[in-house]
């Protein structure tokens, strides 16, 4: 199978890439897992917490006090909504891929050399042929999370039944969502964070039951009764969880690109410049894998990838693109657009 681009990896930077790549030729788009990688994890089921986070705190003051389980609205309920709306999100990417003609091949990816991607999707490896390779393969959570007490804020994000008590350390939107979530059900609930952002809505997280910390995690313990989470100024706070939002690994080890001499920092990031080449010719990096440290970056590096390697000579500034909203299928909108105007790249 020969195509103008393969993509490997399905997350922010991967889609936008397939996306913009399948405005000029085809796409073949790889992904070892399922379609939206973080940005499905995390994203989608903050978005769905923080749309329902109002309004559950709005009954919680009608109610003049914390919601119960046996309540109407449960939180179980609110958590198949939000299953729900995954599931929605991951169908509607696929019909919009097909619309767009690129072809979705699960498996894992790897790059035999440039132009050249070998696919395991279990039944063996197939090849496939491309004017050009874009690698997108993301992070992946440190070991340490993912089981027992101490759970990754995607994994609590995606939690099917109230814990008894939580800590949530995390400065970010999601980490606050999910404190002001869990707390409405009247569970106790410690939110460790520091920054603008938790300064301004500090009230209303502590009018919902959530108490507010400021300051590091310096240690986190594990015991069969629950977990302890000791702080930089020696406060130490028991709960049932404790939910960390941990930076991920690049997820560049086993693609084969040290063997084709891409250059790869010490931490596994993948060196690139501002056209998100690598120093292959023919093979480009984006998002998280290439050092993109949010969303809105990851999904215009996966674009300036794409048109870079289509032969549109893009370069992200990339102070700008971190204030730019922008979602993995905004480039789907220059749909029969963009090759109207300006023509297919030679
Ligand atoms: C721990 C963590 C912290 C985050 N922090 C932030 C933050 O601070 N700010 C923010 O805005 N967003 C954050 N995010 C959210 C968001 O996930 C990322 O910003 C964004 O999704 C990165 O997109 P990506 O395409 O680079 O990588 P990912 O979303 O990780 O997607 C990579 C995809 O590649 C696939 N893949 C990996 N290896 C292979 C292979 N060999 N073959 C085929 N497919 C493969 C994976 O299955 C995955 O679907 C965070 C996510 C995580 C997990």
């Amino acid at each position: 199978m020969r195509y103008d681009l393969i993509v490997i990896g399905a997350g922010a930077a991967g889609l936008s890439a397939a996306v913009a790549g399948a405005l000029h030729g085809t796409v073949a788009l790889v992904e070892a897992e399922a379609l939206g990688g973080g940005y499905v994890r995390r994203d989608v089921p903050a978005a769905f917490w923080h749309r329902v986070a109002g309004p559950l705190y709005g009954a919680r003051c009608l109610l003049d006090g914390p919601m119960r389980p046996g309540d109407e609205l449960t939180f179980a309920a609110l958590a198949a909504q939000r299953d729900a709306a995954v599931r929605a999100w991951r169908v509607r990417a696929e019909r919009i891929l097909a619309e767009m003609g690129v072809e979705i091949l699960y498996g894992r990816g790897r790059v035999l050399a440039p132009g050249l991607v070998g696919v395991d999707g279990g039944a063996g490896e197939i090849l496939l042929v491309g004017e050009n390779i874009i690698v997108a393969t993301g992070t992946y959570c440190r070991s340490g999370c993912g089981g027992g007490r101490m759970v990754a804020l995607e994994e609590a994000l995606a939690l099917r039944a109230l814990p008894c008590s939580a800590v949530v350390a995390g400065s970010d939107a999601p980490a606050r969502t999910l404190a002001l979530v869990l707390a409405v059900w009247g569970i106790p609930v410690h939110l460790v964070a520091e920054g603008e952002g938790v300064a301004a809505v500090r009230r209303l997280l502590e009018g919902a039951g959530v108490r507010v910390h400021a300051g590091a995690v310096t240690g986190i313990c594990e015991d069969e009764a629950g977990v302890t989470v000791r702080l930089a100024d020696g406060t130490c706070l028991r709960a049932d969880v404790a939910v960390v939002d941990v930076p991920g690994v690049p997820a560049t080890a086993g693609l084969g690109l040290e063997e084709l001499g891409v250059a790869v920092a010490p931490g596994g990031t993948i060196a690139v410049n501002a056209r998100m080449e690598t120093s292959v010719p023919g093979v480009f990096a984006a998002g998280r894998a290439a050092g993109a440290p949010s969303t809105q970056t990851a999904v215009w590096e996966g674009l300036v990838a794409a048109y870079n390697a289509c032969g549109w000579p893009l370069v992200l500034r990339a102070e700008a693109a971190a204030d730019m909203d922008i979602t993995p299928f905004d480039a789907a909108g220059f749909y029969g657009i963009v090759s109207v105007d300006f023509g297919m790249p030679s």
